[in-house]
């Protein structure tokens, strides 16, 4: 029979360990604990304290500054989770001297650092600066999307939600007379509690629409035309590109590497895959484009080359230009024999895009074919490059190793101290790393 080594459970050992060792030279936490103490200066936080006096005292913000961006670092949002780490990780408890903070101090601290992150965000910058980390020769302000802390279904302009509100007003009273005639037929408890807490549940959403509608402004486009506001979070949008600032701006269109000399040798990933099938004998299939689909322009109907029906997506401007779009039904698509000569992927959900210009194709407007040559010239083409190695590597690192896939506060203002968060978090690694060879 096997034998194993002896262990007991109720045992005890004395593990000692002094926090300071456990924020070693070299790493984050050591740059992050070593600018927040020495560098930032934390009287912004001051005026939220009225203890000089009376009251419990309140956690050092230096402490909760310090265990907020170092979860960051490790793509911890949640306070709870925050809290949690405070107890058990000991980096955390090293950070913040094992204070323990609740989660409910650290979220509310987290929603008020729009009130101190331009100062802190700075004082930050100046130590980069000193580190000789910032070039100055170049200030590029570029864009990445990010989804808010709002869902899209509680999005629309007024028309739609005033729609939408009357809809659920009429299914709570068609369900409040089949609860009231349920409850005339003695149906059993647990089915009459269950439908009044639907009732209640929509009857709470047609109020926060309501509210929504009494208060907040109808919310208009740059045309001054109604456009759509979220009831969650009335700052978020969809995003527009708008350069109201004398920006020079840089605004690649998707042609613009096909027609630079210098990406002439260089294959797409798709054209690569192509090109190994053929070397292996394999047969390469070209997709149907618009002239295999039979489009009639009198009924605007379209039919795809395996002779089904399509279904008419969109009839608008794209481009300046007057477009209409079809796509296939699913159903038709995901059982189709021709499906490899038709889809992106054979495994796509979605039915076949096809898209005809109506009329004359129009030259491009003025703006975007300036553009066009902007970003074509020696100049446009050397600033434009540039983003692989100034911008780029930011929102690459903040989204895939941070973890930033969305922001958990809400409203234009804590959405960006949130934002400016996670830059810190990027140059504080920034100092951990390339300052100290600096130095
Ligand atoms: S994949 Fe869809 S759109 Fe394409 S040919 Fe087949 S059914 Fe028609």
């Amino acid at each position: 029979m096997a034998r194993y080594k002896h262990y007991d459970y109720n045992q005890t050992k004395m593990i000692l360990l002094r926090f300071a060792d456990q924020i070693q030279p070299g790493t984050f936490e050591y740059t992050l604990n070593h600018v927040v103490d020495t560098d930032l200066d934390l009287s912004v936080f001051e005026s939220r304290y009225r203890n000089d006096v009376n009251g419990a005292p309140a956690y050092d913000p230096a402490i909760l500054l310090k265990v907020v961006l170092f979860a960051y670092s490790r793509g911890i949002t949640s306070s709870r989770k925050i809290a949690q780490a405070c107890r058990e990780n000991v980096i955390f408890m090293a950070l913040s001297a094992d204070s323990q903070p609740h989660h409910s101090t650290i979220a509310e601290f987290i929603s008020r650092m729009d009130e101190v992150i331009a100062p802190l965000f700075t004082h930050v910058l100046m130590v980069c600066d000193g580190l000789n980390l910032i070039g100055r020769e170049m200030f590029a302000i570029d864009g990445c999307k990010l989804p808010s802390n709002a869902a899209k279904e509680w999005s629309g302009t007024r028309a739609e939600l005033n729609r939408k509100q009357a809809k659920i007003d009429r299914a709570v009273s068609r369900m409040l007379t089949a609860h009231q005639h349920d409850d005339r037929q003695d149906q059993p408890p647990e089915i009459l509690a269950r439908e009044q807490a639907q009732i209640e549940k929509l009857e709470k959403v047609s109020a926060k629409i309501k509210k929504h509608l009494a208060t907040a402004p109808e919310r208009l486009g740059q045309r001054g035309t109604p456009v759509k506001g979220n009831i969650t979070d009335p700052d978020s949008a969809n995003m527009k590109l708008i350069y109201r600032l004398d920006i020079d701006g840089y605004i690649a269109d998707n042609q613009f590497r096909k027609r630079d000399p210098r990406f002439a040798e260089s294959v797409t990933f798709n054209t690569a895959k192509a090109q190994r099938r053929k070397e292996r004998g394999g047969q390469v299939a070209q997709r149907f484009i618009p002239a295999d689909f039979d489009y009639d322009p009198l009924t605007e109907t379209c039919r795809c080359p395996a002779g089904q029906p399509m279904w008419k997506r969109f009839k608008g401007l794209i481009d300046e230009q007057e477009t209409i779009s079809f796509q296939g039904y699913r159903q038709h698509c995901r059982d189709c024999s021709l499906k490899h000569q038709c889809l992106r992927r054979p495994n796509q959900q979605d039915g076949r895009q096809v898209s005809f210009a109506l009329g004359e194709r129009k030259p491009l407007s003025s703006f975007i074919e300036k553009m066009k040559q902007k970003i074509d010239s020696p100049m446009g083409r050397h600033i434009y490059s540039q983003r692989l190695g100034t911008v780029e590597p930011v929102f690459g690192n903040l989204e895939s190793n941070k973890g930033l896939s969305r922001f958990t506060l809400r409203g234009k203002s804590k959405v960006n101290a949130q934002w400016l968060m996670y830059c810190m978090v990027h140059n504080l690694e920034k100092i951990a790393t390339q300052g100290q060879q600096r130095h």
